[in-house]
């Protein structure tokens, strides 16, 4: 660690990258280390700008030599403590992207968001498996998995990568595909971060010719209707169609809509791989429960379908839990409104229940890390900490959630949405081992570094 104490290591990785570093001792380094997700306050010792894939080589050779470890990190989204003491990297350079229509495939550099792939494939009928949130990557949402708006109908984002480009541990280029090295590929494909420094990928998309979509919001009053409604209505729907539900706690701040700040409210997305009449046949239950507030479904275009969920795209302090339930039955429902209290005051903003099932669970031999999901929803809640002194009333407040879900809680989770569950949760049995073992083969240092470490 002399290097680090005496700024050998940022001055030397200075005279050896092209693009930008940045140490402690710079006057920008708190905004620079500073992942979007706030209240990581995360420690690397080096942030380096990567002006293009040399550069990521010599990072990673340069961090071998000198006992450090190097991430990739392009957002932060999904930042944790892990990375402390790596050379952090940010991709904002690379940010490539190419669509070839007849062959069926993208090509997506590492610092290109959802935002971007679904972009450059509006109008053309094609579509990846993007997620809730435009501003995540979609390099890093895929080594996670992937839990996406058309994942009943595909499954995971992972499995329809084609081929990896990287940078391995050894700083060398090299490109990976089932055939080059069928164990590598398996562990990209959901395993995380872990292996290696992604330079790119190569995605084979799905037909979207039709998309309806939006969000439909009521008074909190009829939340316990609309809940069993959505229980019911999502034992039966099409894998075409995806419903989220939330209970909103609005909070008093600039990017909620002023009508709504300081309300509860509850909002149904939904988005069908169709047409629009099928679509509002199989929404009619929720129509029949009670006047909407605002209904916000129609047809939308590709680049619309980030914006659905209305998550913040801007750096927030929030913390947030997410579980799988095996069920969302009448007494999960009840469960679920006796810890939330709609209405009341509360630490917590939202209480999302995603409907998950369909392709998501369907095995498939040619499925990586991140396998199947078999539990059939998955709730997220979280709160804002928008001072310190905020934090543990926001934790009280996901344990005591927690604590009331937990005869639907199971033990399976998602490596995209974790935060500090047993890695062996995060993955289908057997996997934690393998990937292990492939981590131990092509990183026997630990030079590569990933949020959720693996080996
Ligand atoms: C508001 C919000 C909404 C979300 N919605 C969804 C959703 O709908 N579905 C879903 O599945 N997930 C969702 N997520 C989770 C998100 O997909 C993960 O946090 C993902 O890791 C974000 O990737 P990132 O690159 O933007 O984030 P970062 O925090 O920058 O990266 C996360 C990790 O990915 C790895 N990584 C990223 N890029 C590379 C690379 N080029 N090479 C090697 N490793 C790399 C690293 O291990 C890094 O620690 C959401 C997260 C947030 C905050």
């Amino acid at each position: 660690m002399k290097h680090v104490e005496d700024g050998s290591l940022v001055a030397g990785l200075r005279e050896l990258v092209r693009g930008r570093v940045i140490g402690p001792e710079d006057e920008s380094w708190d905004a620079e280390r500073a992942a979007w997700h706030l209240l990581a306050d995360q420690r690397p010792v080096a942030v380096v700008h990567v002006a293009d894939a040399d550069d990521i080589g010599v990072a990673v050779r340069f961090a071998g030599q000198h006992g450090v470890g190097v991430s990739a990190q392009p957002t932060g989204h999904g930042a944790t403590p892990a990375t402390d003491g790596a050379i952090l990297l940010r991709m904002g350079a690379l940010t490539g992207l190419s669509v070839d229509l007849a062959a069926g495939t993208a090509r997506v550099e590492a610092g290109a968001r959802w935002r971007d792939l679904n972009q450059a494939l509006n109008g053309s009928g094609m579509s990846s498996l993007p997620g809730s949130n435009g501003d995540t990557t979609v390099v890093g949402y895929t080594l996670g998995g992937g839990l996406g708006w058309f994942g009943r109908k595909y499954g995971q984002a992972a499995n329809l990568v084609r081929s990896f480009e990287i940078v391995d541990a050894d700083g060398e280029p090299r490109r990976v595909t089932a055939e080059s090295d069928a164990d590598l590929f398996w562990a990209l494909r959901g395993g995380g971060g872990d292996f290696a420094i992604v330079v790119a990928m190569e995605l084979a998309l799905v037909p979207a010719p039709e998309i309806f979509g939006g969000r439909t919001m009521w008074p909190i009053q009829h939340a316990k209707e609309l809940l069993r409604t959505f229980a019911e209505v999502t034992t039966t729907v099409p894998d075409e169609l995806t419903l989220w539900i939330w209970l909103l706690n609005f909070p008093d701040v600039p990017f909620v809509p002023e009508a709504m700040r300081g309300q509860w409210a509850v909002a149904l997305d939904a988005v069908f791989l169709g047409p629009e009449d099928e679509a509002r046949k199989l929404l009619a239950p929720f129509e029949a429960v009670a006047a909407p507030l605002m209904s916000g479904t129609a047809m939308i275009p590709l680049r619309e379908i980030g914006l659905i969920a209305q998550e913040p795209e801007e750096p927030v302090p929030g913390l947030l839990k997410t579980v799988l339930l095996s069920d969302f039955d009448a007494a999960a429902i009840d469960a679920l409104l006796d810890a939330a209290v709609p209405g009341e005051p509360s630490p917590l903003f939202a209480f999302e229940v995603r409907h998950l099932g369909g392709a998501f669970a369907r095995a498939d031999v040619s499925q990586g890390a991140a396998g199947t999901i078999d539990p059939p929803y998955l709730l997220l809640a979280g709160g804002f900490v928008a001072a310190p002194e905020m934090g543990a009333a926001v934790e009280t407040a996901l344990a005591g959630l927690h604590d009331k879900m937990k005869p639907w809680i199971r033990e399976r989770m998602v490596l995209n949405f974790a935060t500090d569950e047993e890695l062996a949760s995060l993955f289908p049995s057997g996997a934690v081992e393998r990937l292990a073992a492939i981590k131990h083969r092509v990183d026997p240092h630990n030079t590569i570094r990933s949020n959720h470490p693996v080996g």
